[in-house]
C-alpha cells in the first residue's frame, strides 16, 4: 500500500507545530479529545463572519443561509453514519447527552420494574451512570456483563445474561480505557434474538472505524464531535426512525415544538422534536468540514498508519523495565494503556509533561473496569493518524528517563 504521508497530513494541523516546555509538542491524549484541521478552524470563522443567524427562522437571508448550512451538516451526519435518513439523526451536545437522551425519553417510557438493562463492564461512565439513573426512576436493574484479563467483553458471559428479561443492551463500539474493538455486530443480533435494543456508544469508534448503523442494525448510536476532528459542543445521537417517532421529547422549550396553548401543547416532527432550544450552528458547520476533512482521507491508509503506530509502542513497551500493559485485546483501536511497578501513574503523566508529552492518566472514567483489573488507574497514550513514529519513540524515551529517575 501506498505510504501514508503523515507530514502532509500534519501541516493540516496548526496546534501540533508548537512547542511545549520548549520541546516539540508530542500530543498522545487523542482519546480525550482530537485536534481540529485548519478546515475546521476556518468553516467556524467562516459562519461567524458571514452567515451568523439563529436558524429555522428564515424570514432574512442570513437566517437561511445559516439554516442551510445548519441542515447541511445534519445531512453530512447522515452520509457520515450512513442512516436512512436525515430525521433519525438529532443533535446532542455529545455522546454523553445523546445516552441521556435515551435513557430518559426511551428508558422511562419503556423500563419497568424487573427489566434489565445490560452495559459491559468496559463501559466509560457516560455509558453506565444515565443507566444507573433511569433503573432508579423506573425499578429496572444495571447488571455488568464481564471482561476477559485482555479487555474483551466476555461473551459467554453476555450470552448468559442475556434473558428476554433485557430490554436494553448499552455497549461502546470501542472501550476508551484500553482500546477494544467490541464485536457489537454479533452483539445486536443476539440482542435483537431476545428482544433488547441495542445503544451503541461510538464515541471512540468514530474517530478510526468507519461506520454503518444500518449494517450494524444497533437501535441507537451515539458520538461526539470533538473526538472526530471537530469543534467540542456538538455531537450526533443516530435512533431508527419507528423507535424515535414513538419516544416522547426529552428537552423541551423553543423549537421542539409544534403549537403551544395553555390547553395543551404539540411537538414538532423528526428530528426537531429533540432539539429544544437554539442549536450550536456554528460548531455544526465546524463538523461539517471535519467530516469533510475524513471523507476526503483514505481511511483505511490511516487506519493502517495507526495501527503500525500501535504495534510498534506495543514492541517498544516490551524494553520498559516493570511496564505492564493494561488491555491486550487482539482487535484494538490505537490505545495503549499501561502502568509501570512502582509508579503512580499520574507521576507518569507529569513527567511526561514536563518532555512536551501529552498522555491521560487516572481512572478514564472507567471505574467499575479499573476495580475489576484491581488497579485505580493507567497512563494511556492514544494515537491519531497525525501521530508519527518519531513520537512514538519519544514516547518511550521519556519513559525510559522516568524509569531511570525511579530506579
Ligand atoms: N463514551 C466514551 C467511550 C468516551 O470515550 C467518551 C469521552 N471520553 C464519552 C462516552 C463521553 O463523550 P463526551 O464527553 O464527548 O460526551
Amino acid at each position: 500500500p501506498q505510504a501514508f504521508d503523515v507530514d502532509r497530513i500534519r501541516a493540516d494541523f496548526p496546534i501540533l507545530a508548537q512547542q511545549i516546555r520548549n520541546k516539540p509538542l508530542v500530543y498522545l491524549d487523542n482519546a480525550a479529545t482530537s485536534q481540529k484541521p485548519s478546515s475546521v478552524i476556518s468553516a467556524e470563522q467562516l459562519y461567524y463572519e458571514q452567515f451568523n443567524s439563529n436558524v429555522h427562522r428564515a424570514a432574512h437571508a442570513l437566517a437561511d443561509r445559516a439554516t442551510i448550512a445548519f441542515e447541511g451538516a445534519r445531512e453530512r451526519v447522515r452520509v457520515f453514519l450512513n442512516a436512512n435518513s436525515t430525521q433519525e439523526i438529532i443533535w446532542v451536545k455529545g455522546a454523553t447527552e445523546g445516552i441521556n437522551l435515551v435513557a430518559q425519553s426511551w428508558g422511562r417510557e419503556n423500563l419497568k420494574p424487573g427489566d434489565v438493562i445490560l452495559v459491559s463492564m468496559l463501559e466509560h461512565h457516560a455509558n453506565i451512570v444515565p443507566w444507573q439513573q433511569v433503573a432508579l426512576q423506573t425499578g429496572a436493574t444495571v447488571q455488568p456483563v464481564l471482561v476477559t484479563p485482555e479487555g474483551d467483553i466476555d461473551l459467554d458471559d453476555y450470552r448468559s445474561k442475556l434473558t428476554t428479561k433485557v430490554r436494553l443492551v448499552a455497549v461502546s463500539h470501542v472501550s476508551n480505557a484500553l482500546g477494544t474493538i467490541n464485536p457489537v455486530a454479533d452483539m445486536i443480533r443476539l440482542a435483537h434474538d431476545v428482544g433488547a435494543k441495542v445503544l451503541v456508544d461510538g464515541a471512540q469508534a468514530t474517530p478510526h472505524l468507519m461506520v454503518d448503523v444500518q449494517a450494524l442494525d444497533c437501535d441507537f448510536y451515539v458520538f461526539s464531535s470533538h473526538k472526530v476532528f471537530g469543534p467540542t459542543g456538538i455531537g450526533a445521537l443516530y435512533g431508527k426512525q419507528a423507535l424515535l417517532e414513538a419516544m416522547p421529547p426529552w428537552q423541551t422549550g423553543g423549537e421542539m415544538i409544534e403549537r403551544v396553548s395553555f390547553d395543551g401543547t404539540t411537538f414538532n416532527q423528526l428530528p426537531f422534536k429533540f432539539e429544544a432550544g437554539t442549536p450550536a450552528i456554528a460548531q455544526a458547520v465546524g463538523l461539517t468540514a471535519a467530516l469533510d476533512y475524513l471523507g476526503l482521507m483514505d481511511r483505511q491508509a490511516a487506519e493502517a498508519h495507526e495501527q503500525a503506530l500501535l504495534a510498534r509502542a506495543t514492541e517498544v513497551s516490551r524494553d520498559i523495565p516493570g511496564l505492564q500493559l493494561v488491555g491486550t485485546a487482539r482487535n484494538k483501536v490505537s490505545v495503549l494503556s499501561f502502568n509501570i511497578d512502582g509508579i503512580h501513574s499520574n507521576d507518569i503523566g507529569t513527567l511526561l509533561d514536563q518532555q512536551g508529552i501529552a498522555i491521560r492518566s487516572g481512572h478514564h472514567c472507567t471505574q467499575p473496569l479499573m476495580s475489576h483489573f484491581g488497579i485505580t488507574g493507567t497512563a494511556r497514550a492514544s494515537f491519531a493518524f497525525y501521530n508519527t513514529m518519531a513520537e512514538v519513540d519519544a514516547l518511550f524515551s521519556g519513559l525510559q528517563k522516568i524509569v531511570k529517575i525511579y530506579g
